[in-house]
């Protein structure tokens, strides 16, 4: 599926060896377990920091979409580093889970605003700007009745209310989709126009089964629509592979065919699950007769979605 393929320390072919940017061979070493793949574009995908995470690199600076693990940052901005030495402008992140937004706070220190309004919405100041949805926001740092689940330090500077929000970097927009409540009442998808790439966050993985989080504000028929609303940002090239190339929350990189093939099994489940729910079954009834048992040796364990789809999907009918 994948064509262009590298291993950290070769990102690209088409990028002239620089001093400025070569890594010692010891920070090489030490960064070997997060691999840089070229993705399409200006986009590149950091691979084995926890989550997926997407850099565009330009001109402008550096943009990333989601940071990793906490204990990985310092991997990960060295990672970052082989790629481009310009400063990191911009974080973007897809929903508030920790494996998501643990590099936050390392990741926008070691970062600089703009000064010179080149991106729409940059503004002078120290450390990088860290957008996304307001959902992101009010989860890290004020759960009801808890201590802030990440230090103010890592939390989003520029929260968006609302469906979308647009940004400009590095001569392409980007355009950051909310799609209503998916897996958390947070998330984003994030499309890099001119690259052509679509970073989706938890609501597309090619290793799990969708994790939903009912707690917080997640969805089971939200996911769906959140799946659709990638495969109408997506098109793929003349029925062949590639066309807008996908960056899932985990796992390799797809394309719209593989986000349709995931749409269509959480479907199936839907109505499996529906027919059961129909027949008057229990949800434990349900969950034992099994009803994602040909996905699950590819998906793992499908207790949580079952339990979020069964309460969804027998409240509303
Ligand atoms: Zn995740």
């Amino acid at each position: 599926m994948l064509k262009l393929q590298g291993k950290a320390g070769t990102p690209s072919t088409s990028r002239p060896a620089s001093p400025l940017n070569a890594p010692a061979p010891k920070e090489r070493d030490r960064t070997d377990e997060i691999q840089i793949l070229p993705v399409q574009g200006n986009v590149y995908l950091l691979a084995g920091a926890g989550a997926n995470i997407a850099v565009q690199i330009g001109d402008d600076g550096i943009l990333l979409v989601d940071t990793g693990s906490a204990p990985l940052s310092d991997k990960v901005l060295a990672t970052v580093r082989q790629l481009s030495n310009k400063p990191i402008r911009y974080i973007v992140n897809t929903s508030a889970r920790q494996d998501h937004i643990g590099g936050n706070e390392v990741l926008a220190k070691a970062g600089t605003k703009m000064g010179g309004g080149i991106l729409v919405g940059g503004y002078a100041g120290d450390g990088a700007m860290v957008v996304a949805h307001l959902g992101v926001l009010k989860a890290m740092s004020a759960p009801t009745g808890k201590p802030a689940s990440a230090p103010s330090a890592a939390w989003p500077t520029d929260a968006y209310p609302g469906d979308s929000k647009e940004l400009y970097a590095n001569a392409e927009g980007v355009e950051l989709v909310h799609p209503g409540a998916a897996n958390t009442d947070g998330d984003s998808l994030v499309y890099f126009r001119r690259s052509d790439v679509v970073v989706t966050g938890d609501i597309f993985s090619m290793t799990s089964y969708p994790v939903i989080d009912i707690d917080k504000g997640g969805s089971f028929t939200g996911v769906l629509a959140g799946l659709n609303r990638i495969i109408d940002l997506t098109i793929p090239k003349d029925w062949q592979e590639g066309g807008t190339m996908v960056i899932p929350g985990h796992g390799r990189i797809a394309d719209e065919a593989d986000v349709v093939e995931y749409r269509d099994m959480i479907t199936i489940i839907r109505d499996r699950i529906q027919d059961m729910i129909r027949k008057g079954m229990s949800l434990e009834q349900v969950k034992a007769a099994r009803p994602t048992r040909d996905y699950d040796g590819r998906y793992g364990d499908p207790t949580l979605m079952t339990e979020a789809a069964y309460r969804e999907i027998s409240r509303g009918r």
